[in-house]
């Protein structure tokens, strides 16, 4: 089966103060077996290595970004074979953040997986729908596009790869996807895979559910057989995140 998967995605947040204190507190929470559950938090670049170096062995760090290709002359960017140097595994590409305000194109998201796939970083890709996009039946569609440009890329390598459907509408606006939702997604999402990948990238590949994820909605959503994780921001901040990953499946 699909060992269930919880990120944390801290985005562009914390200080020292403030995420010394939220590695206390990942720290002393009690948490299910990591047989069950893998979990990954996201700090910004600049704290990476406290992080990395403060939290308990049983929680991995990820990158929320890297660039599309080798280091050089590349002003404000971070290379993925830095993350690697720095011992980081995880690396979140295609946060709708930055395909959406970073004007981000679905080929340069897939060629960032391929290259940051390409040094032994494993990948989280994000793919999602907006409002409109939803509104006018695409949500698949829009999906697709995205997961068709990361395979351009990447072709049939995606051993290390976690896909994280994040619809837009559900980022930080406390408008959590129902169950149902989601799982339509994520089982469309699962045949995508199938159908362009393989039976088997089908059947082994998580993925995650984001959007206005809670204490008090993963339960339900965790129900669904084809959630196997969810991709958390705000409540990742925050002592709930514990009850998240221990709603894993
Ligand atoms: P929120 O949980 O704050 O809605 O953010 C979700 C997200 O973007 C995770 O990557």
């Amino acid at each position: 089966g699909r060992k269930f998967f919880v990120g944390g995605n801290w985005k562009c947040n914390g200080t020292v103060e403030s995420l010394s204190k939220l590695v206390g507190v990942l720290n002393a929470g009690e948490i299910v077996s990591t047989d069950i559950v893998e979990v990954v938090v996201a700090p910004t670049f600049i704290y990476l290595p406290m992080v990395k170096d403060k939290l308990r062995k049983e929680i991995q760090v990820s990158a929320q970004n890297c660039w599309v290709k080798k280091g050089g002359a590349y002003t404000g960017e971070v290379s993925a074979e830095q993350l690697v140097d720095m011992g980081i595994p995880y690396v979140i590409l295609g946060h709708s953040e930055r395909r959406h305000i970073l004007k981000e194109s679905h080929d340069f998201v897939g060629e960032k997986c391929a290259y940051a796939l390409s040094k032994g970083l494993k990948v989280i890709a994000c793919i999602g729908e907006t409002l409109d996009e939803r509104e006018a039946g695409d949500t698949i569609k829009v999906c697709a596009q995205q997961l068709d440009a990361i395979k351009e890329a990447i072709g049939d390598n995606w051993a290390n790869v976690v896909v994280a459907y994040e619809p837009v509408w559900a980022i930080g606006t406390g408008k959590v996807a129902t169950p149902e939702q989601a799982e339509d997604v994520h089982l469309e999402v699962r045949k995508w895979l199938a159908e362009n990948v393989s039976a088997e990238v089908a059947e082994s590949t998580r993925i995650l559910y984001g959007g206005s994820v809670t204490a008090g909605n993963c339960k339900e959503l965790a129900k669904k057989p084809n959630v196997d994780g969810f991709l958390v921001g705000g409540a990742s901040l925050k002592a709930e995140f514990i009850d998240i990953i221990n709603s894993a499946q």
